[in-house]
Protein backbone atom coordinates (compact mmCIF):
# COMPACT_ATOMS: atom_id res chain seq x y z
CA UNK A 1 0.00 0.00 0.00
CA UNK A 2 1.33 3.51 -1.07
CA UNK A 3 2.07 6.29 1.54
CA UNK A 4 -0.68 7.82 0.04
CA UNK A 5 -3.23 5.51 0.01
CA UNK A 6 -2.57 5.14 3.77
CA UNK A 7 -2.52 8.42 4.62
CA UNK A 8 -6.33 8.29 2.81
CA UNK A 9 -7.32 5.71 4.41
CA UNK A 10 -6.69 6.66 8.37
CA UNK A 11 -8.48 9.99 7.68
CA UNK A 12 -11.21 8.05 6.55
CA UNK A 13 -11.47 5.92 9.15
CA UNK A 14 -10.66 8.82 11.86
CA UNK A 15 -13.57 10.80 10.16
CA UNK A 16 -16.04 7.61 10.25
CA UNK A 17 -15.83 7.90 13.95
CA UNK A 18 -17.84 11.13 13.55
CA UNK A 19 -15.84 13.31 15.75
CA UNK A 20 -15.74 16.06 12.80
CA UNK A 21 -19.57 16.14 13.61
CA UNK A 22 -18.99 18.01 16.79
CA UNK A 23 -19.04 21.59 16.56
CA UNK A 24 -16.38 22.09 19.57
CA UNK A 25 -13.99 19.47 17.48
CA UNK A 26 -13.97 21.92 14.99
CA UNK A 27 -13.66 24.83 16.47
CA UNK A 28 -10.99 23.35 18.87
CA UNK A 29 -9.07 22.62 15.85
CA UNK A 30 -10.07 25.95 14.36
CA UNK A 31 -8.27 27.55 17.14
CA UNK A 32 -5.38 25.38 17.11
CA UNK A 33 -4.76 26.53 13.56
CA UNK A 34 -4.60 30.17 14.81
CA UNK A 35 -2.46 29.66 17.46
CA UNK A 36 0.22 27.65 14.79
CA UNK A 37 -0.39 30.61 12.87
CA UNK A 38 0.49 33.35 15.52
CA UNK A 39 3.52 31.06 17.52
CA UNK A 40 4.54 30.01 14.04
CA UNK A 41 4.66 33.15 12.29
CA UNK A 42 8.70 33.09 12.04
CA UNK A 43 8.59 29.88 10.76
CA UNK A 44 6.39 30.42 8.27
CA UNK A 45 8.29 34.50 7.45
CA UNK A 46 11.34 32.72 7.30
CA UNK A 47 9.83 29.72 4.79
CA UNK A 48 8.74 32.33 2.51
CA UNK A 49 12.04 34.35 2.40
CA UNK A 50 13.53 31.48 1.22
CA UNK A 51 11.42 30.10 -0.94
CA UNK A 52 10.05 33.65 -2.70
CA UNK A 53 12.98 36.35 -1.14
CA UNK A 54 10.03 37.78 0.41
CA UNK A 55 10.64 40.43 3.69
CA UNK A 56 8.33 39.29 7.38
CA UNK A 57 6.34 42.10 6.69
CA UNK A 58 5.22 41.60 3.21
CA UNK A 59 4.52 37.82 4.30
CA UNK A 60 2.19 38.82 7.64
CA UNK A 61 0.58 41.57 5.33
CA UNK A 62 0.27 38.65 2.06
CA UNK A 63 -0.24 35.52 3.99
CA UNK A 64 -0.75 35.01 7.72
CA UNK A 65 -3.12 38.18 8.11
CA UNK A 66 -5.96 37.19 6.02
CA UNK A 67 -5.44 33.79 7.06
CA UNK A 68 -5.64 34.84 10.68
CA UNK A 69 -9.00 36.82 9.73
CA UNK A 70 -10.51 33.82 8.31
CA UNK A 71 -9.73 31.31 10.96
CA UNK A 72 -11.40 34.02 13.15
CA UNK A 73 -14.40 34.49 11.04
CA UNK A 74 -14.82 31.30 11.02
CA UNK A 75 -15.05 30.08 14.92
CA UNK A 76 -17.18 33.18 15.57
CA UNK A 77 -19.58 32.20 13.16
CA UNK A 78 -19.53 28.60 12.65
CA UNK A 79 -22.49 27.88 14.97
CA UNK A 80 -24.10 30.14 12.44
CA UNK A 81 -23.10 28.74 9.30
CA UNK A 82 -24.22 24.85 11.05
CA UNK A 83 -27.22 25.39 11.72
CA UNK A 84 -30.21 23.72 10.14
CA UNK A 85 -31.75 26.77 7.15
CA UNK A 86 -35.52 27.08 7.36
CA UNK A 87 -36.43 27.52 3.78
CA UNK A 88 -39.69 29.20 2.86
CA UNK A 89 -42.84 27.37 2.72
CA UNK A 90 -45.91 26.28 -0.23
CA UNK A 91 -49.19 25.64 0.82
CA UNK A 92 -47.88 22.02 -0.05
CA UNK A 93 -45.71 22.20 3.01
CA UNK A 94 -47.41 24.82 5.05
CA UNK A 95 -47.26 22.66 8.85
CA UNK A 96 -44.09 20.60 8.01
CA UNK A 97 -40.70 21.25 8.83
CA UNK A 98 -38.92 22.42 5.33
CA UNK A 99 -35.11 23.06 5.79
CA UNK A 100 -31.21 22.94 4.71
CA UNK A 101 -28.99 20.66 6.81
CA UNK A 102 -25.35 21.43 5.90
CA UNK A 103 -23.72 18.40 6.16
CA UNK A 104 -19.53 17.50 6.17
CA UNK A 105 -18.33 15.91 2.56
CA UNK A 106 -16.10 13.49 4.29
CA UNK A 107 -12.51 13.87 3.39
CA UNK A 108 -10.82 16.55 0.90
CA UNK A 109 -7.80 16.56 -0.83
CA UNK A 110 -6.61 20.24 -0.77
CA UNK A 111 -3.55 20.77 -3.56
CA UNK A 112 -2.09 24.15 -2.81
CA UNK A 113 -0.23 26.41 -5.16
CA UNK A 114 3.58 27.85 -3.96
CA UNK A 115 3.02 31.64 -5.11
CA UNK A 116 1.47 32.48 -1.61
CA UNK A 117 2.47 28.53 -0.76
CA UNK A 118 0.51 29.23 2.80
CA UNK A 119 -2.69 31.28 1.89
CA UNK A 120 -3.62 29.61 -0.82
CA UNK A 121 -3.15 26.24 1.06
CA UNK A 122 -4.27 26.81 4.25
CA UNK A 123 -7.29 29.25 3.77
CA UNK A 124 -9.10 26.00 2.28
CA UNK A 125 -8.52 24.35 5.31
CA UNK A 126 -10.32 26.29 7.50
CA UNK A 127 -13.40 25.43 5.29
CA UNK A 128 -12.70 22.07 5.34
CA UNK A 129 -12.83 22.23 9.39
CA UNK A 130 -15.32 24.19 9.76
CA UNK A 131 -17.60 22.13 7.52
CA UNK A 132 -16.35 19.35 9.65
CA UNK A 133 -14.66 17.58 7.15
CA UNK A 134 -11.19 15.62 6.96
CA UNK A 135 -8.78 16.87 4.86
CA UNK A 136 -5.28 15.64 3.11
CA UNK A 137 -2.84 19.10 2.90
CA UNK A 138 -0.83 18.70 -0.61
CA UNK A 139 1.45 22.10 -0.09
CA UNK A 140 3.34 22.59 -3.31
CA UNK A 141 6.86 21.11 -3.85
CA UNK A 142 7.61 24.39 -5.97
CA UNK A 143 7.79 26.43 -2.56
CA UNK A 144 9.71 23.67 -0.72
CA UNK A 145 10.90 25.29 1.86
CA UNK A 146 7.27 26.66 3.02
CA UNK A 147 5.96 22.72 2.29
CA UNK A 148 8.67 21.39 4.81
CA UNK A 149 8.09 23.47 7.52
CA UNK A 150 4.28 23.06 7.19
CA UNK A 151 4.66 19.29 6.87
CA UNK A 152 7.11 19.31 10.58
CA UNK A 153 5.01 21.88 12.50
CA UNK A 154 1.26 21.70 11.76
CA UNK A 155 1.12 17.88 12.66
CA UNK A 156 2.14 19.53 16.02
CA UNK A 157 -1.06 21.57 15.90
CA UNK A 158 -3.72 19.70 14.34
CA UNK A 159 -5.15 16.15 14.48
CA UNK A 160 -2.97 14.01 12.47
CA UNK A 161 -4.58 11.80 11.20
CA UNK A 162 -7.68 13.82 9.89
CA UNK A 163 -5.23 16.58 8.79
CA UNK A 164 -2.48 14.86 7.70
CA UNK A 165 0.19 17.01 5.50
CA UNK A 166 1.66 14.99 2.42
CA UNK A 167 4.26 16.78 0.95
CA UNK A 168 5.77 15.65 -2.81
CA UNK A 169 5.95 16.66 -6.63
CA UNK A 170 3.88 15.71 -9.59
CA UNK A 171 4.49 11.66 -8.60
CA UNK A 172 3.39 11.95 -5.30
CA UNK A 173 0.30 14.47 -6.16
CA UNK A 174 -1.01 11.84 -9.21
CA UNK A 175 -0.86 9.02 -6.56
CA UNK A 176 -3.17 11.01 -4.03
CA UNK A 177 -5.04 11.59 -7.06
CA UNK A 178 -6.13 7.53 -7.86
CA UNK A 179 -7.49 8.17 -3.84
CA UNK A 180 -11.45 8.21 -3.64
CA UNK A 181 -11.75 11.90 -1.85
CA UNK A 182 -15.34 13.84 -1.18
CA UNK A 183 -13.90 17.12 -2.99
CA UNK A 184 -11.00 18.27 -4.40
CA UNK A 185 -9.66 21.94 -3.73
CA UNK A 186 -6.98 22.60 -6.28
CA UNK A 187 -5.24 25.92 -6.53
CA UNK A 188 -3.25 25.82 -9.48
CA UNK A 189 -2.55 26.39 -13.36
CA UNK A 190 -5.81 25.77 -15.58
CA UNK A 191 -3.55 23.13 -17.41
CA UNK A 192 -3.09 20.98 -14.78
CA UNK A 193 -6.45 22.00 -13.49
CA UNK A 194 -7.81 19.82 -16.40
CA UNK A 195 -5.52 16.87 -15.08
CA UNK A 196 -7.04 17.28 -11.45
CA UNK A 197 -10.43 17.58 -12.71
CA UNK A 198 -10.01 14.28 -15.06
CA UNK A 199 -9.16 12.47 -12.00
CA UNK A 200 -11.15 13.32 -9.83
CA UNK A 201 -14.21 12.67 -12.00
CA UNK A 202 -13.41 8.74 -11.91
CA UNK A 203 -14.67 8.75 -8.57
CA UNK A 204 -17.47 11.36 -9.56
CA UNK A 205 -15.78 13.66 -7.07
CA UNK A 206 -16.72 17.04 -7.19
CA UNK A 207 -14.12 19.85 -7.76
CA UNK A 208 -13.08 23.15 -6.78
CA UNK A 209 -10.04 24.59 -9.32
CA UNK A 210 -8.83 28.07 -7.70
CA UNK A 211 -6.92 28.79 -11.92
CA UNK A 212 -5.20 31.87 -13.21
CA UNK A 213 -5.43 33.83 -16.61
CA UNK A 214 -4.81 37.17 -18.02
CA UNK A 215 -6.52 39.78 -15.67
CA UNK A 216 -6.95 42.98 -17.48
CA UNK A 217 -7.25 46.31 -16.43
CA UNK A 218 -8.63 49.21 -18.30
CA UNK A 219 -7.57 52.57 -17.46
CA UNK A 220 -10.37 55.26 -18.71
CA UNK A 221 -8.88 58.64 -19.81
CA UNK A 222 -11.81 60.06 -17.35
CA UNK A 223 -9.22 58.78 -14.16
CA UNK A 224 -7.22 59.68 -11.45
CA UNK A 225 -4.13 58.61 -13.66
CA UNK A 226 -1.73 59.28 -10.57
CA UNK A 227 -3.98 57.52 -8.24
CA UNK A 228 -5.07 54.25 -10.30
CA UNK A 229 -0.97 53.76 -11.52
CA UNK A 230 -0.48 53.55 -8.02
CA UNK A 231 -2.71 51.16 -6.89
CA UNK A 232 -1.56 49.12 -10.40
CA UNK A 233 1.94 49.62 -9.58
CA UNK A 234 1.49 47.76 -6.47
CA UNK A 235 -1.31 44.98 -7.65
CA UNK A 236 1.31 44.20 -9.90
CA UNK A 237 4.38 43.70 -9.04
CA UNK A 238 3.96 42.68 -5.30
CA UNK A 239 5.67 39.13 -4.87
CA UNK A 240 7.39 40.37 -8.90
CA UNK A 241 4.06 39.73 -9.91
CA UNK A 242 3.56 36.15 -9.25
CA UNK A 243 -0.08 36.72 -7.87
CA UNK A 244 -2.79 34.89 -9.72
CA UNK A 245 -5.45 38.63 -9.76
CA UNK A 246 -2.35 40.54 -10.58
CA UNK A 247 -3.06 42.43 -13.16
CA UNK A 248 -1.96 41.06 -16.24
CA UNK A 249 -1.62 43.69 -19.03
CA UNK A 250 -3.56 47.43 -19.31
CA UNK A 251 -5.12 48.96 -21.68
CA UNK A 252 -5.45 52.04 -22.65
CA UNK A 253 -5.88 54.87 -25.20
CA UNK A 254 -3.04 56.00 -27.03
CA UNK A 255 -3.88 59.67 -25.51
CA UNK A 256 -3.16 59.01 -21.89
CA UNK A 257 -0.32 55.98 -22.68
CA UNK A 258 2.75 58.28 -22.12
CA UNK A 259 1.34 59.83 -18.69
CA UNK A 260 0.18 55.68 -17.44
CA UNK A 261 4.06 55.31 -18.34
CA UNK A 262 5.25 57.98 -16.69
CA UNK A 263 3.23 57.36 -13.25
CA UNK A 264 4.23 53.84 -13.12
CA UNK A 265 7.86 54.58 -13.48
CA UNK A 266 7.47 57.05 -10.84
CA UNK A 267 5.88 54.82 -8.57
CA UNK A 268 8.15 51.49 -8.94
CA UNK A 269 10.96 54.12 -8.08
CA UNK A 270 8.98 55.39 -4.90
CA UNK A 271 8.10 51.79 -3.81
CA UNK A 272 11.09 49.94 -4.84
CA UNK A 273 13.74 52.68 -4.81
CA UNK A 274 16.15 53.04 -8.16
CA UNK A 275 17.84 49.75 -7.30
CA UNK A 276 14.84 46.65 -6.59
CA UNK A 277 17.49 44.10 -6.74
CA UNK A 278 19.15 45.25 -3.82
CA UNK A 279 15.75 46.01 -2.04
CA UNK A 280 13.71 43.79 0.95
CA UNK A 281 10.71 44.52 -0.53
CA UNK A 282 11.34 43.39 -4.09
CA UNK A 283 11.18 39.53 -4.49
CA UNK A 284 12.81 36.78 -7.00
CA UNK A 285 10.91 34.45 -8.88
CA UNK A 286 10.47 31.12 -7.48
CA UNK A 287 13.06 29.15 -9.66
CA UNK A 288 15.21 29.02 -12.74
CA UNK A 289 12.08 27.23 -14.80
CA UNK A 290 9.94 30.12 -14.77
CA UNK A 291 12.94 32.61 -14.62
CA UNK A 292 13.25 31.91 -18.04
CA UNK A 293 9.44 31.03 -19.19
CA UNK A 294 9.13 35.07 -17.91
CA UNK A 295 12.17 36.34 -19.59
CA UNK A 296 11.62 34.18 -23.22
CA UNK A 297 7.32 36.77 -22.86
CA UNK A 298 9.84 39.33 -23.72
CA UNK A 299 10.66 38.64 -27.12
CA UNK A 300 9.07 41.34 -29.76
CA UNK A 301 7.97 43.53 -27.00
CA UNK A 302 9.74 46.62 -26.20
CA UNK A 303 10.84 47.66 -23.65
CA UNK A 304 9.54 50.99 -22.06
CA UNK A 305 10.71 50.79 -18.50
CA UNK A 306 13.12 48.24 -16.29
CA UNK A 307 14.08 45.26 -17.93
CA UNK A 308 16.88 44.15 -15.77
CA UNK A 309 17.54 40.56 -15.06
CA UNK A 310 19.93 38.43 -13.10
CA UNK A 311 20.07 34.70 -14.09
CA UNK A 312 22.00 33.44 -11.07
CA UNK A 313 19.48 35.06 -7.81
CA UNK A 314 15.92 34.67 -9.76
CA UNK A 315 15.71 38.12 -10.41
CA UNK A 316 13.65 40.75 -12.66
CA UNK A 317 13.17 43.92 -12.56
CA UNK A 318 9.41 45.89 -12.47
CA UNK A 319 9.04 46.30 -16.28
CA UNK A 320 6.69 47.47 -18.32
CA UNK A 321 6.72 46.94 -21.76
CA UNK A 322 5.34 48.76 -24.84
CA UNK A 323 4.27 48.55 -28.56
CA UNK A 324 2.11 45.18 -27.37
CA UNK A 325 -0.72 43.54 -29.46
CA UNK A 326 -3.10 40.72 -29.04
CA UNK A 327 -0.36 38.92 -30.90
CA UNK A 328 2.65 39.70 -29.05
CA UNK A 329 4.57 36.54 -27.28
CA UNK A 330 3.30 38.34 -23.84
CA UNK A 331 -0.29 38.17 -24.60
CA UNK A 332 -0.11 33.81 -25.47
CA UNK A 333 0.15 33.46 -21.87
CA UNK A 334 -0.63 33.98 -17.98
CA UNK A 335 2.39 36.48 -17.63
CA UNK A 336 2.70 35.54 -13.58
CA UNK A 337 6.12 37.65 -13.23
CA UNK A 338 7.16 41.15 -12.79
CA UNK A 339 6.37 42.56 -16.82
CA UNK A 340 3.47 45.16 -17.81
CA UNK A 341 2.18 45.10 -21.59
CA UNK A 342 0.02 48.01 -22.26
CA UNK A 343 -1.66 47.70 -25.28
CA UNK A 344 -3.99 50.68 -26.75
CA UNK A 345 -7.18 50.11 -27.74
CA UNK A 346 -9.66 52.91 -28.95
CA UNK A 347 -11.87 53.58 -26.23
CA UNK A 348 -14.29 51.15 -23.72
CA UNK A 349 -16.03 49.63 -26.56
CA UNK A 350 -12.88 48.25 -27.89
CA UNK A 351 -11.17 47.24 -24.67
CA UNK A 352 -14.72 45.28 -24.28
CA UNK A 353 -14.39 43.54 -27.58
CA UNK A 354 -10.48 42.65 -26.79
CA UNK A 355 -11.27 41.03 -23.19
CA UNK A 356 -14.56 39.46 -24.72
CA UNK A 357 -12.22 37.50 -27.17
CA UNK A 358 -10.28 36.02 -24.47
CA UNK A 359 -10.71 33.43 -22.27
CA UNK A 360 -12.65 34.47 -18.79
CA UNK A 361 -10.63 36.39 -16.67
CA UNK A 362 -10.01 35.38 -12.68
CA UNK A 363 -10.63 39.38 -12.42
CA UNK A 364 -11.55 42.70 -14.86
CA UNK A 365 -9.90 45.74 -13.33
CA UNK A 366 -11.22 48.92 -14.33
CA UNK A 367 -10.07 52.20 -13.12
CA UNK A 368 -12.13 55.51 -13.69
CA UNK A 369 -13.98 58.22 -12.50
CA UNK A 370 -17.05 56.95 -14.14
CA UNK A 371 -19.97 54.75 -12.60
CA UNK A 372 -21.73 54.42 -16.11
CA UNK A 373 -18.62 53.38 -17.61
CA UNK A 374 -17.87 50.65 -14.67
CA UNK A 375 -21.44 49.71 -15.09
CA UNK A 376 -21.23 48.83 -18.78
CA UNK A 377 -17.94 47.01 -18.11
CA UNK A 378 -19.81 44.45 -15.61
CA UNK A 379 -23.25 44.64 -17.90
CA UNK A 380 -20.88 43.37 -21.08
CA UNK A 381 -18.02 41.41 -20.26
CA UNK A 382 -17.53 38.27 -17.40
CA UNK A 383 -15.26 36.86 -15.24
CA UNK A 384 -14.42 35.90 -11.67
CA UNK A 385 -14.82 38.74 -10.28
CA UNK A 386 -14.26 42.65 -10.93
CA UNK A 387 -12.55 45.39 -9.49
CA UNK A 388 -13.03 48.97 -10.13
CA UNK A 389 -10.46 51.67 -9.02
CA UNK A 390 -8.16 49.27 -7.24
CA UNK A 391 -6.46 46.00 -7.38
CA UNK A 392 -6.09 42.77 -5.40
CA UNK A 393 -8.15 44.09 -2.42
CA UNK A 394 -11.00 42.18 -3.01
CA UNK A 395 -9.36 39.06 -1.69
CA UNK A 396 -9.40 40.42 1.58
CA UNK A 397 -13.07 40.69 1.84
CA UNK A 398 -14.49 37.79 3.28
CA UNK A 399 -18.10 38.40 2.23
CA UNK A 400 -16.87 37.89 -1.43
CA UNK A 401 -17.08 35.14 -2.98
CA UNK A 402 -13.70 34.68 -4.47
CA UNK A 403 -13.58 32.24 -7.39
CA UNK A 404 -13.01 32.06 -11.03
CA UNK A 405 -15.55 31.49 -13.80
CA UNK A 406 -14.85 29.13 -17.29
CA UNK A 407 -10.45 28.84 -18.01
CA UNK A 408 -9.87 30.52 -14.62
CA UNK A 409 -11.82 27.87 -12.37
CA UNK A 410 -15.11 27.04 -10.77
CA UNK A 411 -16.81 27.18 -7.12
CA UNK A 412 -15.43 29.78 -4.70
CA UNK A 413 -14.23 30.05 -1.01
CA UNK A 414 -13.37 32.61 1.52
CA UNK A 415 -15.81 33.15 4.82
CA UNK A 416 -19.01 31.40 4.89
CA UNK A 417 -18.47 30.72 1.54
CA UNK A 418 -16.11 28.18 2.18
CA UNK A 419 -17.74 26.23 4.27
CA UNK A 420 -21.20 26.24 2.01
CA UNK A 421 -18.41 24.90 -0.55
CA UNK A 422 -17.34 22.18 1.22
CA UNK A 423 -20.15 21.20 3.20
CA UNK A 424 -22.92 19.52 1.32
CA UNK A 425 -26.52 21.08 1.92
CA UNK A 426 -29.04 18.35 2.14
CA UNK A 427 -32.58 19.22 1.86
CA UNK A 428 -34.32 17.78 4.41
CA UNK A 429 -38.92 17.88 4.48
CA UNK A 430 -40.23 16.78 7.99
CA UNK A 431 -43.92 15.87 7.27
CA UNK A 432 -46.11 14.46 9.74
CA UNK A 433 -48.43 11.43 9.53
CA UNK A 434 -51.09 13.05 9.51
CA UNK A 435 -54.03 14.72 7.04
CA UNK A 436 -53.85 12.14 4.72
CA UNK A 437 -56.89 13.36 3.62
CA UNK A 438 -54.99 15.80 1.04
CA UNK A 439 -53.05 13.36 -0.55
CA UNK A 440 -55.77 11.51 -2.06
CA UNK A 441 -55.34 13.44 -5.42
CA UNK A 442 -51.66 11.86 -6.10
CA UNK A 443 -52.83 8.24 -4.92
CA UNK A 444 -54.04 6.02 -8.41
CA UNK A 445 -56.89 6.17 -9.69
CA UNK A 446 -55.77 9.42 -11.22
CA UNK A 447 -59.24 10.78 -12.00
CA UNK A 448 -60.64 13.87 -13.49
CA UNK A 449 -62.77 14.47 -10.40
CA UNK A 450 -59.78 14.37 -8.12
CA UNK A 451 -57.88 16.82 -10.05
CA UNK A 452 -60.95 19.08 -10.04
CA UNK A 453 -61.58 19.16 -6.04
P1 LIG B 1 2.35 24.44 -8.96
O1 LIG B 1 3.33 24.06 -10.01
O2 LIG B 1 2.79 24.54 -7.55
O3 LIG B 1 1.15 23.43 -9.04
C1 LIG B 1 0.09 23.47 -8.14
C2 LIG B 1 -0.13 22.11 -7.56
O4 LIG B 1 -0.39 21.19 -8.60
C3 LIG B 1 1.09 21.58 -6.80
O5 LIG B 1 0.69 21.13 -5.53
C4 LIG B 1 1.62 20.46 -7.68
O6 LIG B 1 2.12 19.38 -6.92
C5 LIG B 1 0.40 20.03 -8.45
N1 LIG B 1 0.74 19.54 -9.78
C6 LIG B 1 1.57 20.12 -10.69
N2 LIG B 1 1.62 19.40 -11.83
C7 LIG B 1 0.79 18.34 -11.65
C8 LIG B 1 0.40 17.22 -12.46
N3 LIG B 1 0.88 17.04 -13.69
N4 LIG B 1 -0.48 16.33 -11.93
C9 LIG B 1 -0.97 16.50 -10.69
N5 LIG B 1 -0.63 17.52 -9.88
C10 LIG B 1 0.23 18.42 -10.34
O7 LIG B 1 1.69 25.81 -9.26
P2 LIG B 1 1.37 26.48 -10.62
O8 LIG B 1 0.38 25.66 -11.37
O9 LIG B 1 2.62 26.96 -11.28
O10 LIG B 1 0.63 27.77 -9.97
C11 LIG B 1 0.51 28.92 -10.63
C12 LIG B 1 -0.89 29.05 -11.17
O11 LIG B 1 -1.80 29.03 -10.09
C13 LIG B 1 -1.12 30.36 -11.88
O12 LIG B 1 -1.87 30.13 -13.02
C14 LIG B 1 -1.93 31.16 -10.86
O13 LIG B 1 -2.74 32.14 -11.44
C15 LIG B 1 -2.72 30.07 -10.20
N6 LIG B 1 -3.16 30.47 -8.86
C16 LIG B 1 -4.48 30.66 -8.67
C17 LIG B 1 -4.95 31.07 -7.44
C18 LIG B 1 -6.40 31.30 -7.20
O14 LIG B 1 -6.76 31.48 -6.05
N7 LIG B 1 -7.24 31.30 -8.22
C19 LIG B 1 -4.03 31.29 -6.39
C20 LIG B 1 -2.69 31.06 -6.62
C21 LIG B 1 -2.26 30.65 -7.87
Amino acid sequence: MSREQLVVQRARKSFQTGKTKLLEHRIHHLRNLLRFVTERRKDIAESVKKDLGKSEHGTELFETLGLEGEIKLAIDKLAEWAAPRPVEKSLLTISDEVFVHPEPLGVVLIIGAWNYPWAVTLQPLVGAIAAGNAAVIKPSEVSCHSAKVMEELLPQYLDKDLYPVVTGGVPETQELLKQRFDHVFYTGSSTVGKLVMEAAARNLTPVTLELGGKSPCYIDKNCDITVACRRITWGKFVNCGQTCIAPDYILCEPSIRSRVLEEIKNCIKEFYTDDPKTFEDYGRIINKQHFKRIMALMEGSAVAIGGDSDESQCYIAPTVLKDVTGESKVMKEEIFGPLLPIITVSGVEEAIQFINEREKALVIYVFSHDNKLIKRVIAETSSGALLANDCLVHFTVSSLPFGGVGNSGMGCYHGRYSFDQLSHLRSCLIKQLKLEGVNSMRYPPHTAKKLSW
